[in-house]
């Protein structure tokens, strides 16, 4: 058994400053049973808790650490910038210098804003399509998430695809009504939304590959069938790429699929680990963002020097490097393997999803290729194996409904570890 005798002692006093004793709720382990363990620091492809027990981390802080955890390039110009100032307030030339980069890697991000978190990148850019249509309503996913601004936490109500409810206690049920939600990988539920509103639509946002249902991937012909119905109705389609951006190599999965959306978000891995998210796209769409247009969007530490200057390096790295890529869909491959392993050793039914270096293992016979299919999964199963990974030294997500986030910095050594404790 583990020794958590400090997580333990640091959670109770959490318990009573934070709700839940966290910052986010799913670092509360709740969904596997247990308390959360405070980290104390990282270094590669390891965290360490405070009672000094080291773990191989496929968290990766839930997809920023591409490159593994303290990358030394990173934190040198990090610490450097640091000593020149932690915030202006005013412009510098490093912003023009990460978005250059962005635009070299996606070359649809014409024109950009940058942001400290996801959440805000996917609510501007819908505020921004908005803007440019003049329309209101906008379509999401079901079992897709784009961060937790009040019309994004929405999901279908009981009379599917024709009544949207909030999704949390606090968001106005008018909010709601104004996202429709389709289905993942369902062509007729979309077409359906688009009939009943017509030129009402003002955006289409969906993650290209789905990473906050477990890893659901796009059909083939998915993508391109939005592309074309969104075009068709004058609807901006915005590809929220937080997790894919710069995770499907260097062009994120619009590259990887060859779809051009109107606008796209970015977030986790453009920060290099610093609070940093980025949206943008067509020029004629972005230049109605203020000052210039009406659309207004701000934020005190927007393009944050430190928090560019890790962006920077991060994203200077994937660039120049791209068999980092390779290695990390190798090791993702053998890793899917080992789960197929399992589930024939063990007896049990285990599903896994995987593109590039990403990866989520369902614990469902079921083929996942909606939020239904990642729902049929058995949560206790997974908790289970969440805790058997855990005592055996690995990391990984308290929560069946999580992707799996494999490194730069996982070892050929880290791998074959891993893959023993899951075979075993
Ligand atoms: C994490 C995530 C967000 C939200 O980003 P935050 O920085 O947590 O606000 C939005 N969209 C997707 C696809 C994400 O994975």
């Amino acid at each position: 058994m583990l020794n958590t005798v400090k997580s333990e002692e640091l959670y109770k006093i959490a318990l009573d400053l934070m709700p839940g004793g966290v910052n986010s709720p799913v670092r509360a382990f709740g969904a596997v049973g247990r308390n959360p363990l405070f980290i104390d620091h990282a270094k590669g492809s390891y965290v360490y808790d405070v009672d000094g027990n080291k773990f191989i981390d496929y968290v990766c802080s839930w997809g920023p650490g591409i490159l593994g955890h303290s990358h030394p390039e990173v934190l040198e110009e990090v610490v450097k910038a640091c000593f020149d100032g932690l915030t202006f307030g005013a412009p510098t030339g490093k912003e023009n210098q990460l978005a250059q980069l962005v635009q070299e890697c996606v070359p649809s991000m014409e024109m950009m804003r940058m942001v400290s978190s996801g959440t805000e990148a996917t609510m501007s850019a819908i505020r921004a399509a908005r803007g440019f249509t003049g329309r209101d309503k906008i379509i999401k996913f079901k079992g897709c998430y784009h961060g937790h601004s009040d019309g994004l936490l929405v999901q279908a109500g009981s009379a599917a695809l024709t009544q949207s409810v909030p999704d949390s206690s606090g968001v106005p049920a008018s909010f709601a009504e104004q996202t429709l939600v389709a289905l993942y990988n369902d062509k007729d539920s979309v077409r359906e939304l688009f009939e009943n509103n017509k030129d009402q639509i003002a955006a289409l946002i969906v993650e290209p590959v789905a990473a906050n249902m477990g890893v659901v991937i796009p059909d083939d012909d998915f993508l391109p069938f939005l592309r074309e119905i969104t075009e068709e109705n004058g609807t901006i389609l915005i590809f929220d790429e937080v997790i894919t951006g710069f995770r499907l190599g260097v062009g994120g999965a619009q590259e990887w699929f060859g779809i051009k959306p109107d606008l796209s978000t970015f977030g986790k891995i453009v920060g290099g680990g610093m609070p940093m998210a980025i949206y943008g796209g067509r020029r004629d769409i972005m230049k109605n963002i203020s000052p210039t247009g009406k659309v207004y969007q701000a934020g005190t530490l927007s393009g944050n020097p430190i928090a560019t200057t890790a962006g920077i390096k991060t994203l200077e790295i994937l660039r120049d490097h791209p068999e980092l890529y390779t290695k990390i869909e190798a090791n993702t491959k053998k890793l899917a393997e080992a789960y197929k392993v399992r589930a024939e050793k063990q007896g049990i039914a285990i599903h896994v999803n995987q593109i590039g270096s990403l990866m989520s293992a369902f614990f469902t016979g079921e083929n996942v290729k909606d939020y239904a299919g990642a729902t049929s999964s058995d949560t206790k199963a997974y908790a289970d194996y969440f805790n058997y990974m855990l005592e055996n030294g690995i990391y990984v997500a308290p929560s069946q409904f999580e992707a799996m986030f494999i490194s730069a910095a996982h070892s050929d050594e880290d791998i074959q570890r891993t893959i023993d404790v899951l075979t075993k």
